[in-house]
């Protein structure tokens, strides 16, 4: 642990990014500081799936045997912060500076971002109360979990044909609520082929009723499906990468090499906050974010090493 308030690395954030990358960082003896806030993009939900070994287990889970493992190693610090967190970093390579709000500043030569998105839901009444259970963004996570009965795609852009193609295997329907929404041509031909059918009605709201999602119409009739895939909104959840001027994808991610490095010396981003090479989005999920981070920890390594004997 550094005597000082000042790390070979500072993580930001203690997410499935930034704890992988404490646990490779401690693990080569590298002082380390992680630093975050309690809040975590998967907060909405009881089950994290598609993860090996851990498929269905509440995410907290994870998060605390990760920060167990973590903690195991003499080099990491874990400064758990509330309020707004980390509020800003200045400095360059081998000397960032990181205020916190109501902490001291903190100094590390590099610096890992893995403070992951913020998610906007459509403005539908009962979307929020049930996103992560019977509405969710991601077939990936929660789409098995609708097996079998009437799944809803709510939106009218191009992307519900191809969410309806790939829940296809999965649901015993499908029907898209363009939610008052024309749909293109092209998109309402894909459909059809599909055997998709379309509601154009706008949906008034949501409910959980049993096991089922009761979506009642703006012309007060009803739709009983067995989950919701909605579209949502995200944006990154800290400012960092205006205040740095990292160099930024079309859709709002930080823009990384392979191994997580991003367009400033020193500074590295992993998780769903990032996107990687040949990517047409960030791949965001709990799995993929992990492996970023330990990439990322590993490049703070390697770099730092080589700068060593340069
Ligand atoms: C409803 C829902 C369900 C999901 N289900 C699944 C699933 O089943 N399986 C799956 O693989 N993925 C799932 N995901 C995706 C998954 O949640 C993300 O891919 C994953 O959490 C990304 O991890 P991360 O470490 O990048 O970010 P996060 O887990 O969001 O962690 C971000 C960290 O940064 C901290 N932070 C942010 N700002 C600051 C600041 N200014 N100062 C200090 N700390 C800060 C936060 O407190 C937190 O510690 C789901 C997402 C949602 C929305």
């Amino acid at each position: 642990m550094s005597k000082s308030n000042r790390y070979d690395v500072a993580v930001i954030g203690a997410g499935s990014a930034g704890l992988q990358a404490a646990q490779t960082l401690g693990r080569m003896h590298r002082s380390t500081v992680v630093i975050s806030t309690d809040r975590y993009r998967n907060d909405p939900t009881e089950h994290m799936h598609n993860f090996l070994g851990h498929d269905g287990a509440p995410p907290a889970e994870l998060r605390v045997a990760a920060r167990k493992d973590a903690q195991a190693y003499a080099d990491v610090r874990f400064l758990d912060v509330g309020g707004a967190g980390v509020t800003r970093i200045t400095g360059e390579l081998g000397a960032f500076v990181l205020e916190i709000d109501g902490e001291q500043p903190v100094r590390a030569e590099r610096v890992l971002l893995a403070t992951g998105v913020r998610d906007t839901l459509p403005d539908v009444p009962g979307i929020a109360e049930n996103f992560g259970d019977l509405v969710a963004h991601c077939p990936f996570c929660h789409g098995h979990e609708y097996a079998d009965t009437r799944v809803g795609i709510l939106g009218a852009a191009p992307h519900v044909a191809a969410m309806a193609s790939m829940v296809q295997p999965i649901a015993e329907d499908r029907v898209v609520l363009t939610h008052g929404a024309d749909l293109d041509p092209t998109t309402a031909d894909q459909l059809a082929a599909l055997g998709a059918s379309v509601v154009t009605e706008p949906v008034a709201g949501v409910r959980k009723v049993g096991g089922e999602l009761l979506v009642t119409l703006a012309d007060d009739t009803e739709v009983t499906l067995g989950g919701l895939l909605v579209k949502t909104e995200w944006a990154q959840a800290a400012p960092f990468a205006e205040q740095l001027g990292l160099e930024m994808s079309e859709m709002g991610a930080i823009v990384v090499d392979a191994f997580g490095r991003t367009s400033l010396p020193g500074v590295y981003a992993a998780g769903d906050l990032a996107q990687g090479p040949g990517l047409p989005m960030p791949m965001a999920s709990v799995l993929v974010a992990a492996s970023a981070g330990m990439m990322a920890a590993a490049a703070c390594v390697q770099d730092a090493a080589l700068a060593r004997i340069a």
